[in-house]
């Protein structure tokens, strides 16, 4: 679990205060990863509390993280520090948290980050980190694991040294995310309290948590009784209780098919699900309908035939990525998924998205 956290607006006025303590000394900078849709944000960008040699990293999110990025990062790090750093800060959705956690993994683990793609590879504590999201619904900010896109595969960094030691959450710095995105990722936290709630892996634990964040989405997707910053509050906290929810079962189908769409077209992961959910109905019923009422609610249009002209070659990468996501397919139908979930029906089921 992450140790600390602090919420409220205004919060990330407090970061200087928060990362004094833990300056190792005068040339162990801070590195700040920050999206860099705020480099013309003076709201952001003139709050980062700089000194000695500490660094802003301007870093694109046009594409999600990859293994090879988290690599040239470290090394130009490490090449420009006149020592290890004391502390790597992302500022940004689930694509610059995720780059921070891997970065802060592989500063004090050797070779490349590929290698520890999988369930408890890494060995040595990663350099403190810390996590500021600015959209929510991933859950990334708690989560025990970075998602990276590798040569081989689309694979999280699993590990106990994965989350960060602190959290700041700050609903205001959610503001300016455009209706499309904040629809995208929002529906990230929805989908994973579904795919929680309803699989095989679900627990008291991971279950009080789904709850609170289910009922939380429906209230801010749904309903039209919260004032905006009462729904950025709210949809900031349901990010956190869906990602520890899944933190302690798993997700299901729809993420199992979207890393597919992932690997191959590239297709974000907020969107991403939304286009697979959406073809659920057979696995979700109840909870397809609730979405779909959000789609028209929000006048959300989701592209169609995105696999209209795949070819075969095409079908068999995007399905056994799917398929090689074992444990998504055990919660999501049980132990004897085999059966059931076969190529030729996600076959079918691609090609209605
Ligand atoms: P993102 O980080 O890719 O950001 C989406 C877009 O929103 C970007 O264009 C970004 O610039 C913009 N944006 C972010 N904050 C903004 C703000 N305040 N104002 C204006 N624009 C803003 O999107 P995301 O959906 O948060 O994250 C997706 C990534 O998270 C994927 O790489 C996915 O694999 C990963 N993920 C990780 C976990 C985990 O547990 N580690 C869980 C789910 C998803
Ligand atoms: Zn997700």
């Amino acid at each position: 679990m992450v140790p600390r956290v602090i919420f409220g607006r205004g919060s990330f006025n407090q970061l200087s205060d928060l990362l004094s303590p833990n300056r190792l000394n005068r040339n162990a900078p801070f590195i700040f990863l920050v999206d860099d849709v705020f480099k013309t944000n003076a709201s952001i960008a003139s709050k980062i509390p700089l000194a000695y040699d500490d660094k802003i990293i301007y870093v694109s999110t046009e594409e999600e993280p990859k293994t090879a990025q988290v690599d040239i990062l470290v090394e130009d790090i490490i090449l420009t520090s006149k020592e290890r750093p004391s502390g790597i800060i992302g500022i940004g959705g689930g694509s610059i948290l995720d780059l921070a956690k891997a970065i802060a993994i592989m500063l004090t683990n050797e070779g490349k980050s590929e290698d520890y793609q999988g369930w408890d590879l890494v060995k040595n504590k990663a350099v403190y980190h810390v996590g500021i999201p600015t959209i929510s619904g991933t859950g990334a900010e708690v989560s025990r694991t970075t998602v990276l896109t590798g040569p081989e595969r689309k694979l999280g960094i699993n590990s106990d040294f994965t989350p960060f030691d602190q959290v700041v959450l700050d609903p205001e710095l959610t503001k300016g995310v455009p209706n499309d995105q904040w629809f995208y990722t929002g529906m990230d936290c929805f989908i994973h309290c579904v795919e929680s709630l309803n699989g095989t892996y679900l627990n008291a634990f991971s279950k009080s948590y789904g709850d609170m964040a289910y009922s939380l989405c429906k209230e801010i997707y749904l309903e039209d009784t919260l004032t905006k910053k009462d729904a950025q509050d709210k949809l900031m906290m349901a990010s956190w209780h869906g990602g520890m929810s899944i933190a302690y079962s798993q997700v299901g189908v729809a993420h199992a098919m979207s890393y597919g769409l992932s690997y191959l077209l590239g297709i974000k992961h907020g969107i991403g699900n939304c286009i697979v959910f959406n073809h659920l109905e057979e696995f979700y019923p109840k909870d397809v309908a609730l979405f779909k009422q959000m789609l028209s609610k929000h006048s959300i249009i989701l592209p169609k035939n995105i696999c209209a002209n795949l070819g075969d070659k095409d079908f068999e990468i995007m399905i056994n990525i799917s398929l090689s996501l074992e444990p998504l397919w055990e919660n999501a139908i049980g132990k004897n998924w085999k059966k059931i979930i076969t190529p030729k029906k996600l076959k079918q089921l691609y090609l209605k998205m």
